[in-house]
């Protein structure tokens, strides 16, 4: 005789046991299957209430696939700035966060936010977009450039006009 579990969840006094299921579980695009699980589960709620063993692998397994899909995210962001021909400086000051903050993302020390890898996933399937964020620093110095001689032509005009 199987005997009666309450769910957890609803407390729908009538649960069904089940024996060595596969479960597949996906986070962030990344799937896992998990195979010989136990349990019970509800037909109200469709809640499941894995055997102490099972819960213990399962969870296992959900940690390992959140490891997986950041590790996937740190390679995605590489690839796509290295596509993009950004430095790690030059992509951490079109997404902010400091400078080395894209350092920080592709070794798995910090997580982007989802709009970083948002702009990133843009960027790889229209790279011509990137000229419409990128500061051009280049152009920028040179600007900086003219406008100190600007300022050094203006002197010397002043100075001429001084002595004479
Ligand atoms: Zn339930």
């Amino acid at each position: 005789m199987v005997r009666r579990h309450q769910c957890d969840a609803c407390g729908n006094p009538k649960t069904e046991r089940f024996e060595n299921q596969r479960f597949t579980m996906e986070h962030a695009g990344v799937r896992q299957k998990v195979d010989r699980l136990s349990g019970w589960r509800c037909k109200e709620c469709d809640e499941v209430e894995f055997d102490p063993e099972s819960a213990v692998r399962y969870a296992a397994a959900g940690d390992e696939l959140v490891l997986q899909a950041r590790q996937r995210e740190q390679m995605e962001l590489k690839r796509i700035r290295q596509k993009l021909d950004l430095t790690q400086q030059d992509a951490a000051l079109i997404t902010g966060g400091g400078h080395n903050a894209f350092s920080r993302y592709e070794r798995g020390a910090a997580r982007p936010l989802p709009a970083v890898m948002n702009l990133f996933k843009i960027l790889d399937r229209h790279p011509e977009l990137l000229r419409e964020v990128l500061p051009e620093s280049p152009r920028k110095s040179r600007d900086d450039h003219g406008r100190r001689e600007d300022g050094r032509a203006t002197h010397r005009k002043r100075s001429k006009l001084v002595e004479a």
